[in-house]
């Protein structure tokens, strides 16, 4: 069986972006695939965190995991920090790549701009060999992610490639190099207050994005507030009318249509009733996820299930991790 991995951070609760470029494949893939879905708090720490906020956001998202529909039986769940390989593997990582392969991520480049590089934690340039660690540990095949990482993941595959050539044998390869897999739909749901920015949890203004865990009077008030263009006329055209192609998008994801069969639908209407009823289809996949959260979040069973995981990760991991070393020479030979 092939494994997958993947990983959300808590920084932040995630929004709807998470759930349709990431979250959503997450329930499909576990019934084919022995599968790894880690709540990464060791990237979220990359910017500043409030800590008990940040223990608060950890666990909720393992609770999210749970709500979507992943089971503990078919799909590991755990927490990044509770493995310690991870941050070990992260520096061998490290020392096998160069700083100018991480100044040439996009995501640095762009908040290092913002802040100026002075400003912004070193971590924010060397945490894409952490994610490479994250996945290779795992032995991983297959990464499902929004596009947001698909640098990342080019990233991983180098680095898999010239570790192997440098350190293994070609009949022997110590890691395996991972595909990504990308949502054909889905995979950049924009900001709803800025169409040309991606929706992220951790936006300062919480009306670009509708968290998973907002209620429901609040998701049909984002959506009724996001913002659209003054033709007044539902059409996928990405280029002329962003705001709406984001949210037949969004109303696609939600509601199993495609979106020409949208396009049809609302042909004669306004953006009005459109939006009432992209509300209500949110809502009504939210909802019912919502209660099972709560029901989670205060229960014992959480915390066994994240121990249960904690356990299969450490050990998975630490396979992989002694490979490592042994290949770079650290420690006595085993
Ligand atoms: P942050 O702003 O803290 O980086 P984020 O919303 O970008 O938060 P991440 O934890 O970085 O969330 O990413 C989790 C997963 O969600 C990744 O697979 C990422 O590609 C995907 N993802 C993030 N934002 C979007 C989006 N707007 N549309 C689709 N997928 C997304
Ligand atoms: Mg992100």
């Amino acid at each position: 069986m092939e494994t997958i991995f993947s990983g959300i951070q808590p920084s932040g609760t995630p929004t709807i972006g998470n759930y349709i470029g990431a979250m959503q494949q997450f329930v499909a893939l576990q019934e084919d695939y022995d599968c790894y879905f880690c709540v990464v708090d060791e990237h979220a720490i990359t910017v500043p965190q409030d800590r008990l906020k940040l223990r608060q956001q950890t666990l909720s998202l393992a609770a999210l995991y749970l709500a979507i529909g992943l089971d503990p039986k078919k799909a590991t769940i755990f927490i990044q920090s509770e493995v310690s390989a991870h941050a070990e593997a992260a520096w061998i990582v490290q020392c096998n790549t160069t700083l100018g392969e991480l100044e040439r991520m996009t995501q640095f480049k762009d908040k290092s701009q913002k802040t100026g590089r002075t400003g912004v934690s070193a971590a924010l340039l060397t945490y894409p060999p952490l994610m490479v660690a994250d996945i290779v540990l795992y032995q991983t095949n297959l990464v499902p992610v929004g596009e947001d990482q698909k640098q990342h993941l080019e990233l991983t595959r180098d680095f898999v490639m010239r570790f192997n050539r440098k350190y293994a044998s070609e009949s022997q390869p110590i890691l395996t190099v991972p595909e990504v897999k990308i949502p054909k739909q889905g995979a950049r749901i924009m900001s709803l207050q800025d169409p040309t920015k991606k929706m992220s949890k951790s936006d300062t203004n919480p009306k670009g994005y509708i968290s998973m865990l907002d209620e429901p009077a609040v998701i049909r008030k984002k959506i009724r507030s996001a913002v659209t263009d003054s033709s007044g006329k539902i059409e996928y055209d990405v280029e002329n009318k962003p705001g709406i192609s984001n949210l037949l998008t969004i109303f696609s994801s939600f509601s199993g249509q495609t979106i020409s069969e949208l396009e049809t639908r609302y042909q004669n209407s306004g953006y009005g009733a459109f939006k009432a009823d992209l509300g209500e289809a949110i809502v009504s996949v939210m909802e019912p996820l919502q209660e099972k959260y709560h029901e989670l979040l205060s229960s014992d069973e959480l915390q066994d299930i994240l121990d249960i995981g904690a356990e299969k990760a450490n050990f998975v991991a630490a396979k992989t991790l002694r490979k490592m070393k042994n290949a770079v020479g650290l420690g006595r030979k085993p």
